[in-house]
């Protein structure tokens, strides 16, 4: 007999899929382009919407959504300090007011009070500790792909945090961003346009696109494409664009790997077990680009 199973799957659920991106700066804190120029950037490189998260500020977006782009509010609040010593960075998405917080925790609060998207970015470029993010509550996920930490000092990836989250039992989604400053460094890959979430949504609203997201109908990439995931007979059965490697990541190293040296895989199975903690998937194509689905909680 199984256990009980908690997702929330994109792929069965009505609407249409939109990309977007949830952290982004500009020239109202340190991002070299305006709220406009990032609209248009994003926009024309296939995105349906973008968060415009500066560091404590909120820019002023109002005027630039149109009927196939959206530019959300948001804000992103440095405050508190990790066990390390650096601070946290918590991103607050459909935020129109600036907040001030004393701590991490102070932050969160008053994003959720809002009924803004609380999460905490980049866990590993913070170097924050497992401890330092059991702390905090009520944020809906963590960063587990962020383009500029990447590209700028290597530390963009905080998968680990978040396998670690997840095995002690906390339900937290996982978003891929891109954090884009638009800054130029000599020999620097440019850092937009590179990390994404897809979200499955009624209609591109801000109403209906935070709706999916705070129920976590959306996966993370940084190329892949996940065409579909269902939970039947027992099994996790995922399709996606053709990819080097599709693992089932499970709590306690308990998953399963797939790999192909051609590039080649389309689709994977993993049987449930049913005392799983949870089981998330990666799908990660030869250069490395990679795709995650939200976790499936298994109680
Ligand atoms: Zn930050
Ligand atoms: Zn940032």
């Amino acid at each position: 007999m199984l256990s009980e199973i908690t997702y929330s799957n994109p792929f069965s659920e009505k609407g249409q899929w939109f990309k977007g991106n949830l952290h982004t700066h500009s020239t109202y804190s340190d991002g070299l382009l305006t709220p406009k120029q990032l609209a248009y950037l994003y926009r024309n490189n296939g995105y349906s919407f973008l968060a415009i998260t500066d560091h404590n500020k909120v820019a002023d977006v109002r005027k630039l959504s149109t009927e196939d782009f959206l530019v959300l509010p948001g804000i992103e609040v440095d405050t508190g300090k990790g066990v390390l010593g650096s601070k946290y960075h918590i991103v607050g998405v459909d935020i129109e007011k600036e907040i001030k917080a004393e701590s991490a925790q102070e932050a969160i609060d008053k994003i959720v009070e809002l009924d803004g998207v609380a999460i905490v970015a980049h866990p590993y470029w913070s170097s924050l500790t497992l401890n330092d993010l059991l702390k905090l509550e009520k944020y809906l996920g963590i960063e587990v792909f962020n383009t500029t930490c990447e590209v700028d000092v290597l530390r963009g990836y905080s998968v680990v945090h978040w396998d670690m989250l997840l095995t002690a039992g906390r339900r937290v989604y996982g978003f891929a961003v891109d954090d884009a400053h638009w800054s130029f460094r000599q020999y620097k890959p440019v850092d937009a346009c590179k990390a994404w979430i897809m979200v499955k949504a009624e209609e591109l609203s801000r109403e209906a696109i935070i709706k999916s997201i705070k129920k976590g109908l959306f996966y993370s990439s940084t190329g892949p494409v996940i065409k579909n995931l269902e939970i039947k007979n027992g099994k996790v059965v995922v399709e996606c664009s053709p990819v080097k490697v599709i693992a089932f990541v499970v709590d306690h190293a308990r998953g399963y790997v797939y790999f192909s040296q051609k590039n080649d895989l389309t689709r994977a199975e993993y049987r449930i077990r049913g005392n799983e903690i949870y089981i998330r998937i990666e799908c990660k194509d030869s250069e490395g680009n990679t795709a995650w689905t939200n976790p499936i909680f298994i109680k």
